[in-house]
């Protein structure tokens, strides 16, 4: 069982850095709690402890407290730039220590995972003597989610947007996936190709797993490739679709069929 902790940086009466109307505090969250639910709803074989889950005030010694008492086997702590510049950067420690490599090569591969997800522009893998990588007693990573006070990076359709959040915590879902060999959960795929077609006017697609996580509308007629079986989410039933959307599974709303 791997063991991950997440840490959603600052919190209370630390907002973190400020600007453009956000709050690093708020979006740090946000972010790790879609990081949570994608790695329980479509991964397997590891457990998860987030350092907060609402907007509260932590210590970065309680922080690294839990995740060493807890006997993480890997820690991430996602944070949001500023102070000017645009795009993507992570920070392993700068001291030297044991598993050094290690700490680099596993990092390499969920800053490039964040990177090709999100498209931001690579700032590059660091290193700096910040308390989250340094004190934590196992492999960690500190991203470090594009500039708040950057108006690109701050626009409605990058860190103003849900779904532009969504993609960031898919990033550091699917580095960590595959950085520490999560096996994604079986969704009882029979080996033949399945496709849905729309039989509603018009129906939701959904960023992750959740009902509440609204992404686009689709129309009456469209087919979409399946690339998970149906599963069950909240009382009802969902399938993934090649655009790594959600949508239901109900069959009033759409028909799955295979060719
Ligand atoms: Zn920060």
């Amino acid at each position: 069982m791997t063991k991950l902790f997440i840490d959603a940086g600052h919190g209370g009466s630390d907002p973190g850095a400020t600007a453009n109307g956000l709050k690093e505090k708020d979006l740090t969250l946000e972010i790790a709690l879609k990081l949570r639910n994608i790695l329980n709803n479509e991964y397997e074989g590891h457990s998860l402890m987030l350092s907060r889950t609402t907007d509260q005030s932590v210590t970065l010694s309680f922080r690294t407290n839990m995740a060493n008492n807890w006997g993480a086997d890997y820690l991430v702590s996602i944070h949001i730039n500023a102070g000017g510049g645009t795009g993507f950067e992570s920070y392993t420690y700068n001291g030297s220590y044991p598993g050094k490599a290690e700490t680099n090569r596993l990092r390499g591969i969920v800053h490039n995972a964040i990177v090709a997800e999100t498209e931001f522009r690579d700032r590059g893998k660091k290193e700096a003597n910040f308390h989250m990588v340094r004190e934590s007693a196992m492999p960690a990573v500190l991203t470090e989610n594009g500039f708040i006070d950057n108006a690109s990076d701050a626009a409605a359709a990058a860190l103003k947007s849900d779904a532009f959040l969504t993609k960031i915590a898919r990033g550091h879902a699917e580095g960590l996936a595959s950085a520490l060999g999560l096996s994604r959960k079986d969704g009882g795929n029979d080996g033949e190709q399945g496709y849905v077609e729309i039989l509603a006017d018009s129906l939701w697609t959904y960023n992750t797993a959740n009902w509440d996580d609204k992404a686009v509308i689709v129309n009456k007629d469209e087919v979409f490739t399946v690339i998970r079986d149906k599963f069950p989410v909240g009382g009802g039933h969902m399938y993934q679709i090649k655009s790594g959307l959600y949508i239901t599974a109900n069959p009033n709303y759409v028909r799955y069929y295979t060719k």
